[in-house]
């Protein structure tokens, strides 16, 4: 028989509690204080839920329960919050799970540089020296842009372009190119933001060149070019073309910029990928300032790259707003690493992982597939029915989203939708968390990005006994 005792009589002390075993342990490995800090918290707990008329049959029994609380929070604060995770969604640059994986070139310069490092100093002269030094020289030889600059993301570059060229003044951008990126990029609200006064032209399917030569006045600061990353405009449409753009802006004395998004440092369809513009075209077809992303299909950490003329660069450099949006030293040791794999573009394809995940060949993902799929079988075959099916993998991160590639995937079915996303879960809640898609009544493992099989093998033993 239960008795009712007082909260009083029948909680612990936290002394006591710190002579048991598991706790003591528990001071080892989190310090004092915050193992006494949680005891407290525990102990709070159940006496709340004393005071609602909840029984506990004795101290013991209570300092049980305010134990194991107390030891499931502490292992919730040491576990770092961001884990590395199996990417099987089908997505490569996908922008919620942490677009482009790093290559060990990357990690290793920044260990290099997480200690004290010549990040604002030239060690030739003992002086000052700039940060954004350690990749200009590279970024210039590999778009062939005249200067550039390095902040902290895209978004950032173009508020960073736009505000030092066009602050209070009028903008020109066609209608059809006012996108929203996802995670609140939007165009518009980025160009109020930098000061910059938008001025549209044209309509959202089609834009002249005439809708912008009509549009320039003396208070125009700029052209700007949004490529259309997340979307396609099809059927009735015309846009101009950038060499035309160029040449108007040029005839009346205003930069035209270019906003890539993703932008490649290298022609894709040499990988027999679809096209991507990159810097170096958009340059060559007259763009005074071209913005893209570190972290899309360049491959390397998030930083936003603004290469062009070296006048306008100036511009930006001298921005107080410059500042505010730099990378730190560890960004510039991975960004200055991933970009000098560029220069052997050989073994890119090899050497940077993003590069190598989209052009691993479909049928090498396929024998993976089948691979993986046996493992699966193995073990869960009672309850799963496991097979293997044709899929289209998807870039991402502002890459056309029609533009797919054939890919293979591992298809779980069980009975009944709860029991699917039940599964979906449980992949989820395994020590490298899979992530795949949830399509057609199926749990989707698309295999282009699985690199660790073994890895994702020898973990499917434990999804088996939960
Ligand atoms: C992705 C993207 C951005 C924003 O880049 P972030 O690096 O995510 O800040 C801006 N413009 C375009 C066209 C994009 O595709």
């Amino acid at each position: 028989m239960q008795v009712k005792a007082s909260p009083a009589t029948i909680l612990p002390s936290v002394d006591a509690l710190l002579r048991r075993p598991e706790i003591a342990s528990a001071v080892l490995e989190y310090g004092r204080s915050l193992v006494v800090q949680e005891l407290r918290d525990a102990l709070d707990r159940l006496r709340a839920t004393l005071g609602e008329g909840a029984a506990v049959a004795d101290r013991d029994a209570a300092a049980v329960v305010v134990e194991r609380q107390a030891l499931v929070r502490l292992q919730d604060w040491a576990a770092p919050p961001l884990r590395k995770i199996f990417n099987l969604s089908g997505t490569v640059l996908h922008t919620n799970l942490g677009r482009a994986p790093l290559p060990p070139e990357a990690i290793a310069a920044m260990a290099a540089a997480s200690d004290a490092c010549n990040l604002e100093y030239d060690l030739q002269t003992g002086g000052r020296g700039e940060r954004d030094d350690h990749v200009i020289g590279l970024i210039c030889r590999l778009t062939g842009a005249e200067d550039a600059v390095v902040v902290n993301n895209n978004a950032a570059a173009v508020l960073l372009a736009l505000n030092s060229l066009a602050n209070r003044r009028d903008v020109l951008v066609s209608r059809g190119e006012l996108v929203e990126i996802g995670g609140a990029f939007r165009i518009p609200d980025v160009m109020a933001r930098a000061g910059a006064r938008r001025r549209e032209v044209g309509t959202t399917n089609r834009t002249h060149l005439s809708d912008f030569a009509g549009a320039i006045g003396p208070r125009t600061a700029a052209i700007m070019k949004v490529h259309a990353s997340n979307y396609a405009i099809s059927g009735f449409t015309a846009e101009v073309p950038e060499p035309e753009l160029a040449a108007l802006a040029r005839e009346r004395g205003i930069p035209f910029l270019n906003d890539l998004g993703s932008g490649s440092l290298v022609d894709l369809e040499r990988y027999g990928l679809p096209h991507e513009p990159t810097p170096m075209e958009a340059l060559r077809a007259g763009a005074d300032l071209v913005t893209f992303s570190g972290d899309k299909l360049l491959g390397g950490p998030q930083a936003g790259l603004v290469v062009g003329k070296a006048a306008l660069i100036a511009k930006l450099r001298k921005n107080p707003l410059k500042r505010a949006l730099r990378v730190d030293k560890l960004i510039m040791a991975a960004l200055a690493a991933v970009l000098r794999l560029y220069l052997d573009p050989a073994r890119l394809a090899a050497r940077l992982p993003s590069l190598r995940r989209l052009t691993r060949p479909e049928a090498e993902i396929r024998a993976a597939a089948e691979r993986v799929a046996a493992a699966l079988s193995a073990r869960c075959a009672a309850r799963v029915a496991v097979s293997i099916v044709s899929c289209a993998s998807q870039i991402g991160s502002g890459s056309r989203p029609v533009d797919l590639l054939p890919s293979a995937a591992v298809a779980l079915r069980v009975p009944g939708g709860r029991a699917l996303a039940g599964l979906a879960k449980a992949f989820r809640q395994l020590p490298i968390p899979v992530i795949g898609r949830l399509h057609d009544g199926a749990l989707l493992f698309d295999l282009r990005c699985l690199e660790d099989e073994a890895g994702f093998i020898s973990q499917l033993d434990r999804l088996a006994r939960d």
